[in-house]
């Protein structure tokens, strides 16, 4: 997530924080060093100078020169400008109604069915609502398809009227039906057309206006940089929305949308959708974007995806059969079904403060533990249970069955040897204590 723009900006602040001192002079330098880069990130000019121009202004008025810290000073200023930039804290999605409707807008193409689906995921899931789908494409029969194969997906039942070409009636209909049904939320998913036009803008007009929903949310594609900020324009004059949804963030996006549309439009972005998968949606938080910009990592949200998908009450039996020795290759089969179930392998470690840039040029391959599994799965359930029975004939058998090597095996027995080890050592106070002082 914005590769570039982390870099550049990582440079110039590096290179005030490497300066034994620090003058006037360089921190002009730097600031306009943030300034190219912002810039070159697609960020509009004027945004980019005003922003600049207060980070200068900081930067001298708390004394950046006498600082003990000039760098890291430097670092927090540039942080909180462009958590500012980016909105306050983050207003959630208004469910007051009953059933509350939300609106789905945006153009064709920007993911608003992909999200349609994230969203009814996640409020049933994390907010335990009885939500409804709602398939107003009339144009595109295979966008309602898409819906309906989602909904199946996460368990969300879709409203569809495929001979109804009149998105007006059909989502008057679906309220109807939420409100005999007991929905708590109707998710109206909507047709875009590829550009701007007026049948579209009148089309979402008339949904708004008939449905009055609670929240209306405009879906954008990150990757079309101030393109974005335009059609964020648009569909605001026309509806007047509640909030911004950027979606395709772990793609190759230059970041100058989730930089420039709040200023633009004056809306918060509230969520940001990282990939095809239903769980990858994050609830955005200013804050946490502009330590991921500046290559600070986003711990809180790693460890939020962390929480939502382990169970307490299986961590505390792992514990269990951990303190007894019992961890077998099955239990180890769990954990890496749980750290998939988490999202893009690659998007999860550059939540994690400096992993960003190291792993720029390196493939991860979201498949890693495809090799692993397929190791497991060629055993029996003696021998994931009991490593130790696993002899010589034993290993040809499995790595027939895997398609690996022996020495595929040898190695993955080796590190659970060494993982077991360590899980054990873990339980002790010594161990605990040995842990924290590594994490200090
Ligand atoms: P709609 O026309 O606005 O409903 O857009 P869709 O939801 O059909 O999405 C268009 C394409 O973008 C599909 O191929 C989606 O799988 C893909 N897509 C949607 N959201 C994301 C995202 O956050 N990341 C990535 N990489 N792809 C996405």
């Amino acid at each position: 997530m914005f590769q570039n723009l982390q870099d550049k900006l990582d440079k110039a602040l590096h290179n005030i924080s490497g300066r034994g001192k620090i003058t006037e002079i360089n921190v002009a330098e730097t600031v306009k060093e943030i300034r190219r880069a912002l810039v070159d990130a697609d960020v509009s000019y004027k945004v980019a100078k005003d922003l600049t121009k207060k980070i200068q202004e900081k930067a001298l008025g708390q004394n950046v020169l006498t600082s003990v810290t000039p760098g890291q000073l430097m670092v927090k200023i540039v942080h909180d400008e462009l958590a500012d930039l980016m909105g306050g804290d983050n207003v959630g999605v208004n469910l007051s109604g009953n059933p509350s409707i939300v609106l789905i807008a945006g153009l064709q193409g920007s993911g608003k069915t992909t999200f349609s689906g994230k969203l009814a995921n996640y409020l049933k899931t994390k907010k335990q609502k009885k939500v409804l789908l709602v398939a107003c494409d009339v144009y595109r029969p295979a966008a309602i398809d898409q819906l309906k194969v989602l909904g199946d997906q996460i368990g969300v039942e879709v409203y569809t009227e495929f001979e109804n070409k009149n998105p007006v009636e059909i989502s008057s209909h679906a309220i109807e039906y939420a409100k005999q049904n007991k929905f708590n939320v109707v998710i109206i998913d909507t047709a875009g057309r590829l550009a701007i036009d007026e049948n579209m803008m009148n089309e979402i007009r008339n949904i708004h206006q008939k449905v009055i929903p609670n929240e209306t949310l405009f879906v954008v594609d990150s990757m079309t940089g101030q393109d974005a900020v335009n059609t964020a324009k648009a569909f605001n004059d026309v509806l007047n929305y509640d909030g911004v949804v950027l979606t395709k963030l772990d793609g190759d996006t230059r970041g100058g949308a989730a930089l420039t549309i709040r200023t633009v439009v004056e809306k918060p972005i509230k969520f940001i959708s990282t990939g095809e998968k239903m769980e990858a949606l994050d609830v955005f938080y200013p804050s946490r974007m502009a330590d991921r910009i500046l290559g600070m990592g986003d711990v809180v949200s790693l460890v939020e995806r962390a929480q939502e998908q382990f169970d307490e009450e299986e961590a505390r039996k792992l514990q269990k059969k951990i303190a007894k020795n019992q961890f077998g290759f099955d239990d180890f089969l769990n954990q890496i079904k749980q750290i998939k179930r988490m999202g893009n392998m690659k998007d999860l470690l550059g939540m994690i403060p400096g992993a960003g840039k190291a792993l720029k040029d390196i493939n991860i391959d979201d498949d890693a533990f495809k090799h692993i599994e397929a190791l497991i799965y060629s055993m029996t359930p003696e021998e994931r249970r009991n490593p130790a029975i696993i002899t010589t004939s034993r290993k040809n058998r499995i790595a027939k069955g895997s398609g690996r090597t022996i020495q595929d095996i040898n190695q993955l027995l080796k590190q659970f040897e060494q993982m077991s080890k360590m899980m054990k050592m873990m339980q002790t106070p010594q161990g605990r204590m040995m842990m924290q002082a590594m994490a200090k």
